[in-house]
């Protein structure tokens, strides 16, 4: 939906009032839908007959705009505020840019520290605007599959990658490392950080991102000599494979969650497991009509599971043998049973 092509031009006075509220026999901006209400006296009689048939979207109390505002995307407000003076005053309400960057870029309520700083909602939403397309789950290309989960921090933009370890059980927590950040606390321009490696951490580097595929490149080559070895020890010879060269460029594609429906009875989405040889994994459950399917998105094997749900296998409960005499006649009837009795 975008309110911006709805919006009148706005006035040399800036008053908005008015503008849009046609005479009787002209056409209602919008074809009289979206950007029109009905008046209260005039709501039940003929509209023919009735000059203010429709009152224009400035009409609405503050309140109302700021709801309707706050529920927009967030690139359709800037067009919107060069509509009138009263929207571009509204748009300076932090509250609607707090709304945006929760839905937007999951921004958790009450940023800490951001009157400390100085700086508002509506600042965070334009400093993460370019960033928003690294957002989300992102599946390593290489041998050894590794998840990267990229999430707004406070005010970074944090990609976290989950390491394998052979000593975790099941239930216990998933480890998840910083692999890079960006922060947006600076005034200038931010940089993309490698958190990787052992030493001279932070470091820049480069990242960049093409439709589904995130690449991150890397100068430094201290975590390209040390981390083979540490992830060596951590998982035995299950990313010995790993390339070394691969170190510095990192190439990850993009990971959709399947869709969940109200019917589930458990959510689709990412779960631990354990492998008694590969240790914890992690794999996405995903529903597919008749079949539950469970596919692995971490380690060096890749391997599908799928159940036919309609499939019960139904075992014997044993009542049948419990009758002795019925017993003996089934083992009786088993050739092997009678040709050793006859011998
Ligand atoms: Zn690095």
């Amino acid at each position: 939906m975008s309110v911006s092509s709805e919006a009148p031009a706005p006035s040399g006075d800036g008053s908005c009032r008015g503008q849009t509220s046609p005479g009787p026999g002209r056409k209602a901006p919008g074809g009289g839908r979206g950007s029109a209400v009905l008046c209260g006296e005039w709501r039940n009689r003929e509209p023919h007959a009735n000059p203010f048939f429709f009152c224009s979207l400035q009409d609405l109390p503050v309140e109302m705009l700021v709801e309707i505002f706050a529920s927009l995307p967030g690139t359709d407000l800037p067009s919107l505020a060069q509509a009138c003076t009263k929207f571009h005053h509204i748009l300076h309400i932090d509250s609607i840019w707090r709304r945006r960057c929760r839905e937007e870029y999951g921004v958790r309520e009450n940023l800490q520290n951001l009157e400390t700083i100085g700086i508002s909602y509506r600042e965070v939403y334009a400093k993460m605007f370019p960033y928003r397309h690294i957002l989300g789950l992102w599946k390593l290309e290489s041998s050894y599959k590794r998840l990267l989960n990229v999430v707004v921090d406070g005010l970074c933009i944090t990609g976290w990658t989950y390491r394998p370890s052979l000593d975790t059980h099941v239930d216990g927590p998933m480890p998840f490392k910083p692999a890079f950040r960006i922060c947006l606390t600076e005034w200038k321009s931010a940089t993309v950080e490698c958190m990787e490696g052992r030493h001279s951490r932070p470091h820049s580097c480069h990242l960049q991102i093409q439709k589904d595929r995130l690449t991150l490149q890397c100068k430094k080559t201290d975590h390209r000599k040390d981390s083979p070895t540490r992830l060596r020890r951590e998982v035995g010879l299950g990313l010995v494979r790993e390339d070394r060269q691969q170190y510095d460029c990192l190439t990850y594609r993009r990971l959709y969650l399947p869709p969940s429906h109200p019917d589930d009875l458990i959510r689709p989405g990412l779960f631990q497991c354990k492998d008694d040889d590969l240790g914890l994994m992690i794999a996405m459950l995903s529903f597919h009509g008749k079949y539950a399917r469970l596919t692995t998105v971490t380690g060096d094997l890749i391997w599908t599971l799928e159940i036919h749900l309609m499939r019960r296998i139904q075992l014997r409960d044993g009542e049948f043998f419990r009758d002795f005499d019925e017993l003996s006649r089934v083992v009786q009837e088993i050739p092997g049973s009678r040709r050793s009795r006859e011998t």
